[in-house]
């Protein structure tokens, strides 16, 4: 049993219109969950990030967006900065997840600096790291998510007890594939190893497990030492599917 409070975070993706979008943080936050134990919130695309504040605000749901950019401001058209999120109040911002670096081309570097954007406007930045089917067929799993973590912390220096870290296979995104608790445990056991060595603080930084999460393999990912919550993308548009792994959280 874990004495830190569990984090479960969805990722909406590009999903979502206004109509669509109330319903479902209407069926997240009516009838009120019991959350007393977890914290719970969601990532949504930046367009509806006044929407998410409007309806969330007086909630125990918290928002966030899915990206920032590395850049302060300036010529940097379609970007969104950490100024910008702040405006929306978000409590956390997605940086590194594997569709911004396979479709997007954002290297370890760039998502360091994307961090610490974050951080230097009181956001908290949810590192996505993750290794490929091919670099786990390879045994090329610890030294990815290992070199991309790394990244990470020498760029924020004394302020990684702020991140949350999420641990989101590729191969298991969106795939139906999900890690077993016990592979997934593995890398979170690497991931707080290299955390340890990097703040005392490790202990109370929140990793999160990401892919192909459900209402029924929750429970025993979330079960698992060094898992602290989830990162979920399709379940999280299914306000059941969602609520049912804020309850499988709640019940540990
Ligand atoms: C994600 O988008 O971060 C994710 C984990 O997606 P899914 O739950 O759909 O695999």
């Amino acid at each position: 049993m874990t004495m830190k409070r569990l984090l479960i975070v969805g990722n909406w993706k590009m999903n979502g219109q206004l109509a669509a979008n109330a319903d479902l943080l209407g069926a997240i936050l009516h009838p009120t969950p019991a959350c007393d134990r977890v914290d719970m919130a969601v990532c949504v695309p930046a367009p509806y990030l006044a929407q998410a504040q409007l309806i969330c605000q007086a909630s125990a749901l918290s928002w966030g967006g899915q990206d920032v950019s590395a850049h302060e401001q300036g010529a940097y058209t379609g970007e969104v900065s950490a100024a910008m999120l702040q405006d929306f109040k978000v409590r956390y911002v997605l940086v590194g997840h594997s569709e911004r670096r396979q479709y997007h081309g954002e290297s370890s570097s760039v998502v360091a600096a994307k961090a610490q954007r974050a951080l230097a406007k009181g956001i908290t930045p949810i590192v996505c790291v993750g290794e490929t089917l091919q670099e786990r067929e390879a045994g090329q799993t610890e030294d990815v998510v290992k070199r991309q973590l790394a990244a990470v912390i020498q760029q924020v220096g004394h302020c990684v007890s702020e991140l949350v870290v999420a641990y989101e296979p590729v191969w298991a995104i969106g795939t139906g594939r999900t890690a077993s608790p016990e592979q997934a445990q593995a890398v979170h056991a690497l991931l707080r190893a290299q955390l340890n060595a990097a703040t005392a603080n490790a202990p109370s930084i929140r990793l999160l497990y990401g892919g192909s999460m459900n209402a029924s393999n929750a429970a025993s990912l979330l079960a698992q030492p060094d898992i602290d919550g989830g990162l979920v993308g399709g379940a999280s548009l299914k306000p059941h599917d969602f609520l049912a792994i804020v309850a499988a959280a709640q019940a540990l």
